[in-house]
Order: structure tokens, then sequence, then C-alpha cells
């Protein structure tokens, strides 16, 4: 999401003649855009921004949501800063800027009634494989987690707004797109949710493949369920976070299902779209968990062979329940199990990725590769794939496209391949 919100605030303030550029030091703004969602994002923060002191700097601002969460005590610790502005208001940027450069330590933690989608332009980049925010913000309180207070309440955009965002996109050369919202599967923007927006997108020329994250599992309807069987460009990937696989710190989480349940509702995504490839997100060390708790994680773990997950250490995060409870887990205990849960995700991942060598997959080439004649992609199940063709200039021509690739060897983390179509031939789909 910060990747697109960092592309908004770009097309914010193009009109104000600001462009872009890859070196900072060359920068007349620097817009460190900012995460909180655990304490070593949100540290990096100050680190990075220790680097950019320097006389005659830049105009500093920081967004996102250390700059919501901290707001005055950004500039405390950080007097170099000009701006800080927190995800709500990227639409006020110019004006903002404008302020800043008469005093400098302007702060905009707002929440305002308005919407800063509105307001901001739509889109002006293109790529293949584009970002598109439908819904923000959380009401879930999980006890862990900061995002329901830097990102306030759920919010959905309307669906005509997003079908003509996507239209956009798709315009400017995008052939897949993925729907982003903290809690994206409660996207109430259209009637039937998420599967009805999915089926709205669906029938645009062009849009080949649909993707959207990060859903929860209490959010997961029916609809939704039936959508992946019943939409071919709804591409074969869930990522469903289940964090933990005990009931017990599945209730200090305050997630709302037992593990049980989530269970249920793999078991019946699996009927709809048999080859889906899961993804999860785990926490190990939550206050109070035990080591029986933490073993019942692995135990769902093989249940469920993940293709793919995220997987981190409890981090307190201030303000939330979580972190004043007087049961926390000893950091040695947390890194004990996080390397063991990524010994056990690792080798399903590997397990997963496996299966494919030897196989022909579908992969849209949205990037260049690590060396020349290289580009890079994605398969329908959102693994990597590195694909090496004949030299450079065969490799540009099939940029943006997508092209059957002969996958030759696999890793935990990545595929790759040749491409099998004549080079003479249109990239098939
Ligand atoms: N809305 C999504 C998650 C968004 S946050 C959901 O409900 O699943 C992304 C991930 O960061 C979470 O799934 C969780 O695994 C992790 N996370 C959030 N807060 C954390 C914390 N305090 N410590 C460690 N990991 C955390
Ligand atoms: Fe955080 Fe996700 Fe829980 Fe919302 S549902 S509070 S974003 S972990």
């Amino acid at each position: 999401m910060n990747v697109y919100d960092s592309d908004r605030m770009a097309d914010v303030l193009a009109p104000e003649g600001y462009a872009r550029t890859d070196d900072a030091d060359d920068a007349d703004l620097v817009i460190l855009n900012t995460c909180h969602i655990r304490e070593k994002a949100a540290e990096k923060v100050y680190s990075e921004l220790g680097r950019l002191r320097r006389k005659d700097g830049p105009v500093i601002a920081v967004a996102g949501c250390v700059a919501q969460a901290e707001g005055e005590e950004v500039l405390r610790r950080a007097p170099n800063v000009d701006l800080v502005v927190g995800p709500q208001t990227y639409h006020r940027l110019p004006q903002l800027l404008r302020d800043a450069a008469r005093k400098r330590g302007v702060v905009d933690t707002d929440f305002p009634a308005e919407t800063k989608f509105g307001d901001m332009p739509p889109p002006a980049l293109g790529g293949p494989a584009a970002f598109l925010t439908i819904q923000e913000g959380c009401d879930k309180f999980c006890a862990f987690c900061v995002v329901p207070y830097t990102r306030g309440a759920e919010y959905s955009r309307p669906g005509d707004e997003v079908i003509e965002e996507a239209r956009g996109l798709v315009a400017a050369g995008a052939r897949e797109i993925t729907l982003l919202g903290q809690n994206v599967n409660a996207y109430h923007g259209c009637d039937d949710g998420l599967a009805g927006l999915i089926r709205m997108l669906d029938e645009i020329d062009g849009l080949d493949r649909i993707r959207y994250t990060t859903s929860h599992p209490r959010d997961m309807s029916d609809a939704l369920i039936a959508a992946h069987a019943e939409i071919p460009s709804l591409m074969p990937y869930l990522h469903l976070p289940v964090q933990s696989g005990s009931d017990g710190i599945l209730k200090r989480m305050n997630r709302q299902h037992a593990a049980a349940d989530y269970e249920e509702i793999i078991v019946r995504i699996r009927a709809a779209r048999p080859d889906i490839a899961l993804s999860s997100d785990f926490i190990v060390g939550h206050p109070g968990e035990s080591d029986a708790d933490f073993e019942e994680t692995l135990a769902l773990i093989e249940r469920v062979r993940y293709a793919q997950a995220y997987s981190f250490k409890y981090s307190p995060r201030p303000g939330t329940p979580a972190a004043e409870a007087d049961d926390q887990v000893p950091e040695p205990v947390k890194a004990e199990r996080l390397a063991r849960l990524q010994e056990l995700l690792n080798r399903h991942q590997l397990e997963f990725n496996d299966q494919f060598v030897g196989r022909d997959m579908a992969v849209l080439l949205d990037r260049a590769g690590r060396r020349d004649g290289q580009l890079a992609g994605r398969s329908p199940y959102n693994q990597a794939v590195h694909v090496t063709f004949s030299g450079a200039e065969e490799a540009r021509a099939f940029l943006g496209r997508i092209v059957t690739v002969r996958i030759a060897e696999a890793k935990p983390n990545s595929l790759s391949g040749t491409p099998v179509v004549d080079p003479a031939m249109e990239g098939a789909a």
C-alpha cells in the first residue's frame, strides 16, 4: 500500500513541478513514506533521517504511519524534518509543502471527513502489474496491531470510482491489478462487496489478472470463495493470514475465530479452486504464547501447507493492548521459535515450487531481470519467476507481456526458466 501511496503522492505533486529522481542526493524534496507495523520498521525511519542530514539539504517530509502515530515526536527526534503528514491527507501535500517552506515543522495527522481519493489525480504512471487501493483502515482491533490507530476506521472507495481508476491503469498498460486494503475482503463499496467488484473488473478488456490483499478470515464470504471458482482472471492465490494455530492465542489476539474455523474456510476455498496457492502471516511470541501454543501453530502449518508465507517476531506497539500484557515472551524464545517456523515454511515453499519444474507456466513479465537478457515476473500462483531470453533485444520485446515459460529450476523463493513461445509469435496469454 505504501508503494501505491508513494505513486499517488508523486501524482499530486507533479502539477506543482516536482518530478521523480532515483538519486536522493539530487532531490529538492525527500518524502520518507514510513511503516509503523513493527518497531524495526519504525526505527529505520530515524536512521534514514540521520543519513539525510546535510548542509543545504533537501526539504524533508515524513509520511505514512510513523508520521500518523508519532506526529510532533518526529520533529523532536529529528529536527531536520520540515513536514510530518499522515496517510489520510496526502491530497493536501501541495499546500502543506508551501506552509513548510514558510515555517518548518508542519504537522498534519488529521482524519478529515473528506477522503483523499476524490482529491487526487488519477494514477499517471503505467506498469504491467499495478496496485489499486480500494479499502483503507480497519475496525478489527487485533490486540497486537497498530493499524486501526494509524489508518483509522474502515473505508471503502465507491465501486464506480475503482472501476474508472482500473480502466485508466489498463489504458496505461496494466495487465494485472492487485486490489489493496488492510482488510480488503471487508470491502463494501458496491453490491456483493469484493466479489461483486471483481466481477465488474473481470469485464474490463485487457485486464488479464486480478489479485487482492490482505484478507481477514472473518470476512471470507461465500460469494468471494465462489468467485475463485468462477472468474478465470482472478488468480489462484490467496493471502489469508491466520497469525497463530492456537485457539488460546487467537483469543488473546482478538482474531474472532478459532483455528478450526480457519481450516474450514481453507477446505471450502480448495474445493472451489483446487490448485489455489495459499499464503499467510504468522506472529511468534505473542504475549502468553507457550511452547504448546507454538507447537499448535507448527501443526496447523503442517496441515495447511502454504505455498508462501510471512512470519514475524511479536513486536510490542505503543498504545495496543498486547503491549501492556505482563506475560511477554523473552526475545531469545521468540528468535528460536521464528527460526523453527521459518525452517518449516521454507521446506513447504520449496516443495510447492518444486512441483513446477519441467512444467509450463504463464508468466507476466513486469520488470527487468538481474542480467541483460533476463526479465522477471509472476506466475498465476504469485511465484517470482526469472526468465532468460536469447539476448537483451528479445527480452525487451517481451517486457509487459504474459509469456509461457518452461520452468527449469525451483528455489524456496523463486522459479527460473526459458520462454517456450516462438519469439516471432505474439506473446500468448
Ligand atoms: N489485516 C491483515 C494484516 C495487516 S498487518 C490481517 O488481519 O491479517 C500485516 C502483518 O503484520 C500481520 O498479519 C501480522 O502478521 C504482522 N503484524 C502486525 N502487527 C504486528 C506486531 N505488533 N508484531 C509483529 N507482527 C505484527
Ligand atoms: Fe491489524 Fe489486520 Fe487485525 Fe486489522 S485485522 S487490527 S489490520 S491485524
